[in-house]
């Protein structure tokens, strides 16, 4: 690979030679960070040739990805999803310029299919083709599914309360699901285990660097989908904090190039009730574990594997952190599906309702370019979408009591 120099540990900041099969710092056990060549990256990816690329998915971006110069694209499409502006959703939060990123559009309905397509590819130019992890949900479901495309195994640990549709996604993916009877901690130390014995790819994103690196994709579109204007503020849902770390490289990555002339500001969103990122942010104190108390299950992580990087990435930007309650969430899952049209799971409407926030508080001006990222679909979990939505009109096939339900209700026909 000639645009990667190789990888750096944040804690220590050794630096090593960037291989698959060692995930963390040799030396402290530190989570790494891959170095790119800007100078060189500088001189092969351009605007223009950006413009002239007609594959609307993250490969296009490629000179910026860990990935050989001969390396074949993915068979799924991953990235390229729409970024919405959201003018009437934009005035219920009192924002003049709000686009929504939606990445519930992804092969497997999350923003997770760019870190797992990554990890695919990186797998097959390695010759490895059964890959692991342990997950919730998202993380594992689009490992599931990318793996399939390439036509590889993938063995996946979840605890014993994983929601029924991502559980249900993994099985059509074909992947070997092993529900642990435990919880998410449980599964991770069993997937670890298993993962050393049997030697498989890695997918465990917060020790595999390369990860986040498919996740700062995400930037790279928002940029490009505004022509190149960096948004004044990004808020993005935090659980490990790998994909806010991520959004912050691509950001910083973009700059480093020469292709855009500023950086964003980071708004991390977290659930009230478990949010050790954002309470480490706000009080300067180390990370400490929480309770995992929030229906948004992709961001309930007690224990964050990221924080680190997560922290760093909203103290650098200049950002801020939000904490939001279920009823917030569900609220705003209701107002993004009814005023823009966007369906996201409680985990991906999260952001959305940290910025609403955000903008009560007055902490962010009306006329902000304000992008806000759906990191995942409310088809995964109906159950919750349905506790913001409420229940339909149920009656018999009867003009009469239609026109009587309506008035009841003050629906105007
Ligand atoms: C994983 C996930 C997040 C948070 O990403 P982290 O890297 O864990 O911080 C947010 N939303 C959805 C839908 C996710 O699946
Ligand atoms: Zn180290």
């Amino acid at each position: 690979m000639r645009n990667v120099l190789g990888a750096l540990c944040i804690k220590c900041g050794a630096e090593h030679q960037a291989g698959d099969r060692t995930c963390t710092c040799p030396k402290c056990g530190g989570v790494l960070e891959i170095v790119y060549d800007y100078p060189y990256i500088k001189t092969v990816l351009t605007r223009e040739k950006l413009a002239g690329r007609r594959d609307p998915g993250f490969w296009r971006y490629r000179e910026l990805l860990p990935v050989g110069e001969d390396s074949a694209p993915p068979p799924l499409r991953v990235g390229g999803s729409p970024l919405y502006r959201a003018e009437r959703l934009g005035k219920i939060l009192g924002l003049k310029n709000l686009y929504i990123k939606d990445d519930g559009l992804n092969p497997t309905a999350s923003l997770k299919d760019r870190a797992s397509a990554l990890a695919v590819i990186r797998a097959r130019d390695a010759g490895i083709t059964t890959l692991a992890c342990s997950s919730t949900g998202n993380a594992a479901s689009s490992l599931a599914g990318n793996a399939a495309s390439l036509g590889f195994k993938s063995f996946i640990f979840v605890p014993e309360r994983a929601p029924a549709g991502k559980l249900t996604q993994l099985l059509i993916f074909g992947a070997v699901v092993i529900s642990v009877q435990g919880n998410y901690g449980d599964a991770f130390r069993l997937s670890a285990g298993a993962i050393e014995k049997y030697g498989w790819y890695n997918r465990n994103a917060a020790i595999n660097p390369y990860l986040s690196e498919g996740k700062k994709t995400v930037s790279f579109e928002i940029a490009e989908q505004l022509d190149f204007t960096v948004p004044d503020y990004v808020a993005v849902s935090v659980g490990d904090g790998c994909t806010i770390a991520g959004v912050w490289k691509g950001f910083k990555d973009l700059y480093a190039i020469g292709l855009t002339g500023k950086l964003p500001r980071l708004i991390s969103v977290q659930a009230a009730g478990c949010c050790p990122v954002n309470r480490a942010f706000e009080s300067g104190a180390p990370l400490t574990p929480m309770e995992e108390n929030t229906i948004a299950d992709s961001i309930a992580v007690g224990v964050p594997r990221n924080g680190e990087k997560a922290l760093r990435a909203i103290r650098e930007s200049g950002g801020m952190a939000v904490n939001v309650s279920d009823g917030e969430i569900l609220e705003a899952m209701g107002l993004l599906g009814a005023a823009a049209g966007v369906f996201g799971e409680p985990a991906g409407a999260a952001a959305t309702a940290g910025l609403r926030k955000a903008v009560e508080r007055g902490l962010i001006p009306e006329e902000a370019l304000t992008v806000s990222i759906v990191t995942g679909n409310g088809l995964k979990d109906s159950a919750g979408a349905r506790r913001a939505a409420g229940e339909p009109i149920s009656i018999p096939a009867d003009m009469e009591l239609l026109v009587k339900e309506f008035q009841r209700r003050h629906i105007r026909a």
